[in-house]
């Protein structure tokens, strides 16, 4: 398997910048046309044509295909992350079934589950992500993960849980939001579902609200297809557009942003007086074992934590190359004290999301306004 910084890749890029390309006629567009359209025109008996806006897009269907070919496998896309969510712990649970889901993770996810999911007899159990490769999966319909975790960058071994859930008879997702299908590729470890949040690093431009489901089972995406086309959760035409069109660059921003977070990491690490620093691709890191096997690159994100809030506040709000933000994996470096929205992190944890600003620049902004 390929591990960090390795060139492999198991997608070909080139040929993903030229799929619509490979079948346009004389005249046609080279740029994705946006398609706003309700209605087609539909003479005769339906023939599996492009009927209604609600089940079909052709804006959406290039979308698809580009994330089909990105994720080897059946993509479908929705209008948001938690649409994505949504769709596949909806289309996988019924009443009577348990759900595990990390207790460290995205918290919209858990707060869907405790709200909607449990009034409709799905039992939620919470556990760490670094206790899931322990096992101990019996008697779960679903395994829902997420690793690295967000934002405290744990890690689990995809692998072995994909291959332990199915030999206990249920189904993984994973949400893959944090390190896109090009730093790591969980249906290839054997994960059933990956779910991700195109709003962040896919997107990449801080400009959409969007998300896709992937699988290689066909049961599975015929049910979240399903779910989308009859609870209506469909992207809106100029969302799926703009992603399209950031996913051309996706590669190029990845690329950067990832070695800009690896040499800031290891510049911040060996920093006399520095804060407290997380980051998978530090071969001291607790998540560094796991993050060499089973991914293509170590990510974008790390944690500092400051001593105080108020350290952490001032780093955040007078570096001039970070954004004070929520959300992550823009070209614009941003940053921000998680606990702010109540994750179980110290008061001065800081998620930084490395952007693509020059390397040195960020350097240079990052050691003024670390404090004295
Ligand atoms: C942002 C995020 C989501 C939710 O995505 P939206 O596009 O905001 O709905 C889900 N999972 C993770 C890990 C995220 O960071």
């Amino acid at each position: 398997m390929a591990g960090p910084h390795d060139t492999r890749s198991t997608v070909d890029l080139g040929a993903m910048l030229h799929l619509r390309g490979q079948a346009l006629e004389k005249g046609a567009p080279i740029a994705l046309p946006l398609v706003s359209s309700s209605m087609y025109h539909l003479p005769g008996l339906p023939d599996g044509s492009a009927a209604y806006g609600r089940a079909d897009n052709p804006t959406w269907e290039h979308l698809e295909h580009m994330l089909s070919h990105l994720e080897q496998a059946e993509a479908i896309s929705f209008p948001s992350g938690m649409a994505a969510i949504a769709a596949a712990l909806f289309a996988t649970l019924k009443t009577g079934d348990r759900l595990l889901i990390p207790s460290d993770g995205y918290y919209v996810t858990r707060r869907l589950s405790d709200r909607f999911l449990s009034r409709l007899g799905v039992e939620i159990v919470e556990r760490p992500t670094a206790r899931f490769s322990e096992g101990g999966f019996e008697g779960f319909a679903v395994v829902y993960l997420e690793t690295p975790s967000n934002p405290g960058l744990d890690m689990m071994d995809l692998a072995a849980v994909a291959a332990d859930v199915r030999a206990a008879g249920g189904v993984t997702i994973a949400d893959n939001t944090t390190m896109t299908p090009l730093g790591q590729r969980p249906l290839d470890l054997g994960i059933d579902i990956v779910v991700a949040s195109d709003t962040k690093a896919m997107g990449g431009h801080s400009d959409l609200l969007m998300g896709h489901i992937a699988s290689r089972r066909s049961d599975l995406i015929e049910a979240m297809r399903e779910w989308r086309t009859f609870s209506g959760s469909i992207p809106g035409a100029q969302p799926a557009w703009l992603l399209h069109r950031g996913m051309e660059t996706l590669d190029v921003r990845f690329d950067r942003m990832c070695t800009s977070a690896q040499i800031l990491a290891e510049r911040l690490s060996a920093l006399q007086g520095a804060p407290k620093l997380r980051y998978p691709g530090l071969p001291g890191d607790s998540a560094y074992v796991l993050s060499q096997k089973q991914c293509l690159r170590h990510g974008f994100l790390m944690s500092l934590t400051f001593e105080t809030e108020a350290k952490a506040e001032a780093f955040i709000n007078t570096c001039a190359l970070i954004r004070p933000a929520t959300s992550f994996g823009g070209v614009h470096t941003s940053a921000e004290r998680r606990a702010r929205w109540g994750d179980a992190v110290p008061a001065g944890f800081v998620r930084l999301s490395v952007g693509v600003e020059p390397v040195e620049e960020l350097w240079n902004a990052i050691c003024d306004a670390l404090p004295d």
